[in-house]
C-alpha cells in the first residue's frame, strides 16, 4: 500500500513542513485536510475522493479550502469529508462563512459513526475511535486484506490509554509528536504528544513501524523529536518529511 506524506507540521507551516495531510492514492483516501491539501491535486488516481478529518482544528482543515483548485479539470463522481458531525458543522458554519471563503464547499459531508467500521470505497474498512484533544479528537485504524495502518494526531499519548487496543498489530502507525519529552507541560497544556510516550505506544501496540507527524514546527533543526530517545524504546521508529512516499504492507 502506498501512503503519500503531504503535511507533518503541527499548528502552522514552516519553511519544510505543511500542516496535517496524508493520501493513500489508490484507495482515494485523503487523512486530514491541513495546508499540505494542495499536493493532492498532482497524485489523484481514482473517481471519488474520501477526506476524514481527525477534527476542525485549522492545521487540519484549511486545506479544504483549496478543493476548487485541487479538483479542477477533474471528472469526480464524488468528494465526501468525514468527520464528528458538531466538527462538519463548524467547517460550513465557519471554514465556509462567506466572510472567510466566498464560495459553498465543493463536496459532501458524512457524518462518522464513531467506535463503529464502515467499509471503504475502494475495498477494506475504516474505523474511527476517540482521542482526547481539547475539544476532541478521532483516530483511524484501516484495515485491508493484506495490509493496515492507523492513524493517531492530536491527542496526549500514553501506552495505557485505550486506543492502544484499537491499533494493535497494524503495519504501520502515524502517530503525531509534536513535542520533545523536555516540552512534556507544553505538550499537556495543548493536548499532545511528546517523544517517549509515543514510541512507548508503538511498543505496546506491537506495531510495525512508526511513523511520527505534526511535528513542532518551531524544531527546525535535525533532529525536533529526538529520535534516537524514541529508538531505544521502539527501534523501528521514523519521523516524516513532506513529500515521503511510504509503502507499507505486503
Ligand atoms: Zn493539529
Ligand atoms: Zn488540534
Amino acid at each position: 500500500m502506498k501512503l503519500l506524506v503531504f503535511g507533518t507540521a503541527g499548528y502552522h507551516p514552516n519553511e519544510t513542513r505543511d500542516t496535517a495531510c496524508l493520501m493513500l492514492p489508490e484507495q482515494g483516501i485523503v487523512l486530514d485536510a491541513g495546508s499540505g491539501m494542495f499536493r493532492v491535486r498532482g497524485e489523484i488516481v481514482t473517481s471519488t475522493l474520501d477526506i476524514f478529518l481527525s477534527h476542525a482544528h485549522l492545521d487540519h482543515i484549511v486545506g479544504l479550502t483549496y478543493l476548487l483548485d485541487v479538483l479542477h479539470g477533474r471528472e469526480m463522481s464524488r468528494v465526501t469529508v468525514h468527520g464528528e458531525q458538531e466538527k462538519l458543522d463548524a467547517v460550513r458554519d465557519h471554514l465556509f462563512s462567506k466572510h472567510l471563503f466566498p464560495v459553498d464547499p465543493p463536496f459532501e459531508s458524512a457524518p462518522l459513526m464513531v467506535g463503529a467500521a464502515q467499509p471503504l470505497a475502494h475495498g477494506g474498512q475504516i474505523r474511527s475511535f476517540w482521542l482526547p484533544h481539547p475539544g476532541g479528537s478521532v483516530g483511524y485504524r484501516l484495515d485491508w486484506d493484506d495490509c493496515s495502518m492507523a492513524y493517531v494526531t492530536d491527542t496526549t499519548a500514553s501506552a495505557d490509554a485505550d486506543y492502544v487496543d484499537v491499533i494493535r498489530g497494524v503495519d504501520l502507525l502515524v502517530h503525531e509528536c509534536n513535542f520533545t519529552d523536555e516540552l512534556q507541560d507544553q505538550a499537556v497544556l495543548t493536548g499532545h504528544s511528546h517523544t517517549t510516550p509515543v514510541a512507548e505506544v508503538a511498543a505496546k501496540a506491537e506495531v510495525g513501524q512508526l511513523l511520527m507527524v505534526h511535528i513542532n514546527p518551531l524544531a527546525t533543526g535535525d533532529d525536533p523529536v529526538h529520535l534516537g530517545k524514541a529508538r531505544r524504546i521502539f527501534s523501528q521508529t521514523s519521523v516524516a518529511h513532506d513529500g515521503q512516499v511510504i509503502e507499507f504492507g505486503n
